[in-house]
């Protein structure tokens, strides 16, 4: 666990969230922000700070966070509608927890490009 991370605090349980998912890799929980009717977000249990400080090692850990995704897809009922699923990368990309984690965002028309 990572001092002072947000993200590695809900995994232990420190900081309460609404979980929808775990197993030994992944914890997948409701963002307390939704941007929209279904917003979960996929993490993995071992800290990772962003998508950019993945190597190879973190090769299936990645494949499963993206399976998660479409897992919880399936439990929301998104798949007949759609979805999108984002990996915000540093502060370009607006990430602003440091804990790589996959949005999981649908029940509603998104717009493209984002802003
Ligand atoms: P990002 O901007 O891609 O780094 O996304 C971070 C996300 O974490 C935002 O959508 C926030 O609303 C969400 N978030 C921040 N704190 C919490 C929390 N305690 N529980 C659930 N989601 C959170
Ligand atoms: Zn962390």
């Amino acid at each position: 666990m990572s001092q002072n991370c947000l993200f590695c605090k809900i995994v232990a349980g420190e900081i309460p969230a609404t979980i929808v998912f775990k197993d030994e890799h992944v914890t997948a929980f409701r963002d307390i922000s939704p941007a929209a009717p279904t917003h979960i977000l996929v993490i993995p249990n071992r800290h990772i700070d962003s998508l950019h400080a993945a190597t190879e090692t973190d090769q299936s850990l990645l494949g499963h966070i993206l399976l998660t995704a479409r897992k919880i897809a399936e439990k929301e009922e998104l798949e007949a509608s759609g979805y999108r699923v984002v990996l915000n990368t540093g502060s370009d990309g607006g990430q602003t927890v440091f804990h790589i984690h996959a949005h999981v965002l649908g029940g509603r028309r998104l717009s493209w490009p984002p802003g």
